[in-house]
């Protein structure tokens, strides 16, 4: 075999690997941004019965007056939240949803680590049910700025963010013009794990206290 044989063969697999590489490439990236989530929800939401969601092995079947088998924004978002299997991190200014709140103290009971970030005033009006996820035993810290905390997002498993305008209620749900962004794009994702994380450190009813027992010493 030529030498000029040789280099032209050896040339050619040059070629044909890295065109394999930059397919594999192209190949990966693709199936990733296919696997990617990212959703956008609206609201008012259609009303319709989510007792499936809550009991989904259940042959029993629901009589209430309520559609069945009708998927909608709200029904969505349950699924999205339901889905936690190991951390729940929730900052909402106000919670008073009953299907929300059912949703996370069931997520509660199948061990979910979860946390709650609120407005201290607004988790004391009628019909909030941050009193209620406290005495389940759900960490809840409350905002001790002056500031108010009106985010409105949770992350699921550290992965799954979902932001918008819609508060935890009834009215959000059923009568307002909102939108739920759910996205698990990384980039998206981490800054809220982040703001999460600072804020749950810069509520620790423990921190506050130790400051006070400071301020008084001096
Ligand atoms: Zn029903």
């Amino acid at each position: 075999m030529s030498l000029m044989w040789s280099v032209k063969v050896v040339g050619l697999g040059v070629v044909a690997f890295s065109l394999s590489l930059e397919l594999l490439g192209w190949l990966f990236g693709h199936l990733r941004h296919k696997r990617t989530l990212n959703k956008v929800l609206f609201f008012p939401s259609e009303v319709a019965c989510v007792e499936h969601l809550f009991s989904p092995n259940s042959a029993r079947a629901c009589f209430c007056p309520l559609p069945h088998g009708v998927e909608t924004s709200f029904s969505r978002l349950l699924c999205h939240i339901l889905s936690a299997t190991s951390s729940l991190d929730l900052c909402v200014f106000s919670f008073s949803n009953m299907d929300l709140s059912r949703a996370v103290l069931l997520l509660h009971k199948k061990a979910v680590t979860i946390r709650v970030l609120s407005d201290k005033d607004y988790s004391a009006i009628t019909g909030s049910q941050i009193g209620i996820l406290r005495k389940a035993g759900i960490c809840v810290r409350f905002d001790v700025d002056s500031a108010y905390m009106h985010h409105k997002f949770a992350v699921v498993d550290g992965r799954l963010l979902i932001t918008g305008s819609l508060n935890w209620t009834l009215t959000a749900v059923q009568s307002n013009l909102e939108n739920i962004l759910i996205t698990e794009e990384a980039e998206l994702v981490q800054p809220f794990i982040k703001e999460f994380h600072r804020l749950w450190v810069l509520n620790d009813p423990a921190r506050f206290y130790k400051n006070l027992i400071s301020d008084d010493e001096h």
